[in-house]
């Protein structure tokens, strides 16, 4: 079980500009994922189709589409699994989340802790995934260490424990001090990048920090690396996995201060695959049958052809090519002919994969986001989300001999976790909900350009939607009531529209048998 031992399945969190993407970059440089640190390439035809689809991205410099990158290192296997980083969520973000092992945060050492970084930090922590904590751009200005390390343990109420430490900020800025390795990292050149340029010290006292350093950045260094390691918990690797401590890195990923350390620290700290919560029991990656679930589906790579890619996290056994699994609940056994596994430079067949592996599984529709897939069927993993919506749309066609045509498109991407879709008791038009503006933008170019259907979004009298369960004959009552504004999710289920958050407060009061949920399980 080696294999598994050896693997680390993990996410960045941050806000957007603090650096995800140059540590990305860094990490796959480093991980020797890439000669050239740069963009993910797709191949020839797929290529072109996705360039025209990520014009979207392109205009509002963001990326949407998320992807899986995998690299190694010493033997261990890193997946990295990247989540969306614009301000908008989707529930993508949210489920990328569930399919990791622990993950990174990044932070700008200028703006601390800011809100999306806190947004996904909280769902890390209702499934204590564990976080190393990154603070960048440490070669330019930025706050005191202090008010750093204070903030993080204060708004994410955990304990932290600096690893390394930065020799002055900004135009002070010198190196990097390994306070676990004593070891001092240097800035070479005109670019004053890390180059690999070390010296070793038996610790903070050493007299060779005071031949490399100047004498008010070393003073301080003593002063603070001192005060600091007093100050807080010395580092924990249970008090990390259980998600309770974060051990924090200060580097610059522009300037490279800090990758390697982090690529350390994940190897040695981070944790390989865990069980993961499943019915009747959780599954253990030691499990000889093969499990895993998809937490994303990817349509329309290439818009010519319906195809999809089922995004599967592998939680236990050894998936071989050509592997028989059948999702849970529905459908016959399918066969994996052609799986995918996501190498930085490339999409590669998968031949065999490993407990924390992705792969991507090509499909036309069958497999749907939060499906089990096994090889006995006699499993299915719990705790993939749908997530209240926060924005609702009735969507208007232009032409409307192509119901047909947006009933197909919006189950499409209800079905890949893009938008939700309502089908209300009254009334012929649709209602979309979604968790984040940049959805609706991206649904209605989608509808135009992979399915041209011309369609037009207007307010719904509607604000945000909870699904309603409880006792058949008081959830009758309920909906008989309350016709008007009750509709159906994809799947069936009753969900009740509500004119506001208040209204959902009001009606969850005179309707005590009703249950109203943000969240359903798939
Ligand atoms: P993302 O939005 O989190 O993916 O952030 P990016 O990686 O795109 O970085 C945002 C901006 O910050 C870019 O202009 C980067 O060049 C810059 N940046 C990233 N890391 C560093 C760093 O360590 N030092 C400095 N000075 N700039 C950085």
């Amino acid at each position: 079980m080696t294999q598994t031992q050896d693997r680390r399945t993990f996410a960045i969190i941050s806000h957007p500009d603090a650096g995800k993407t140059t540590l990305t970059e860094k990490l796959l440089y480093f991980g020797g994922a890439i000669h050239l640190a740069g963009e993910v390439k797709a191949r020839g035809q797929a290529r072109r189709a996705r360039s025209d689809w990520m014009k979207i991205e392109q205009q509002r410099g963001i990326s949407v589409t998320s992807s899986v990158m995998t690299f190694e290192r010493e033997g261990i296997t890193f997946n990295l699994l990247d989540t969306p980083g614009h301000e908008d969520f989707s529930e993508d973000t949210y489920r990328t989340l569930t399919a990791v092992d622990s993950a990174v945060m990044v932070i700008d050492v200028a703006k601390g802790i800011e809100s999306q970084t806190r947004k996904l930090f909280e769902v890390c922590r209702l499934r204590s995934v564990p976080i190393i904590t990154f603070v960048n751009k440490v070669d330019r200005e930025g706050r005191e260490n202090f008010e750093t390390l204070d903030e993080i343990a204060d708004l994410l109420a955990l304990d932290v424990t600096p690893m390394t430490w930065p020799v002055g900020l900004g135009g002070q800025f010198e190196g990097v001090y390994d306070l676990v390795g004593n070891r001092l990292l240097l800035p070479e050149g005109p670019s004053r990048e890390f180059q690999g340029k070390v010296i070793q010290t038996t610790g903070l006292d050493d007299p060779k920090l005071d031949e490399v350093l100047s004498a008010d950045g070393v003073a301080k260094l003593r002063e603070d690396a001192e005060l600091a390691m007093v100050g807080y918990a010395p580092f924990d690797a249970t008090a990390y996995r259980n998600g309770d401590l974060t051990p924090v890195y200060f580097g610059s990923a522009l300037k490279q201060f800090g990758v390697d350390a982090l690529i350390g620290a994940l190897a040695e700290h981070a944790p390989p695959p865990r069980p993961q919560p499943a019915e009747p029991e959780p599954v253990a990656p030691t499990r000889d049958e093969v499990t895993g679930f998809v937490f994303k589906v990817q349509a329309n790579m290439d818009p010519n052809h319906r195809d999809r890619i089922a995004f599967m996290r592998l939680c236990s056994g050894t998936f071989k090519r050509g592997m028989k699994l059948t999702p849970t609940g529905h459908g016959k056994p399918i066969a994996i002919h052609s799986p995918i596994l996501f190498f930085a430079q490339d999409r590669e067949i998968a031949d065999e994969a490993f407990p924390g592996d992705i792969i991507g599984i090509p499909n036309h529709g069958t497999l749907r986001v939060g499906d089990t897939m096994s090889e006995k069927g006699s499993v299915r993993f719990t705790g993939l989300p749908n997530f209240a919506p926060e924005i609702l749309r009735r969507v208007a066609l232009k032409d409307p001999t192509k119901t047909k045509q947006l009933r197909k498109a919006l189950d499409d991407m209800a079905e890949e976790g893009v938008t939700q879709v309502f089908y209300p008791e009254i009334g012929a038009n649709l209602v979309i909900g979604v968790v984040g503006q940049l959805q609706l933008d991206v649904l209605i170019s989608r509808l135009e350009a992979e399915y041209k259907v011309a369609a037009g979004l207007e307010m719904a009298p509607f604000e945000t939607a909870r699904w309603v369960t409880g006792d058949p004959a008081k959830l009758k009552e309920f909906t008989d009531i309350n016709r008007a504004a009750m509709a159906k999710d994809r799947d069936g289920n009753p969900v009740f529209m509500a004119k506001s958050a208040w209204e959902v407060g009001y009606v969850s009061e005179r309707y005590p048998d009703v249950k109203f949920a943000a969240t359903r399980e798939r």
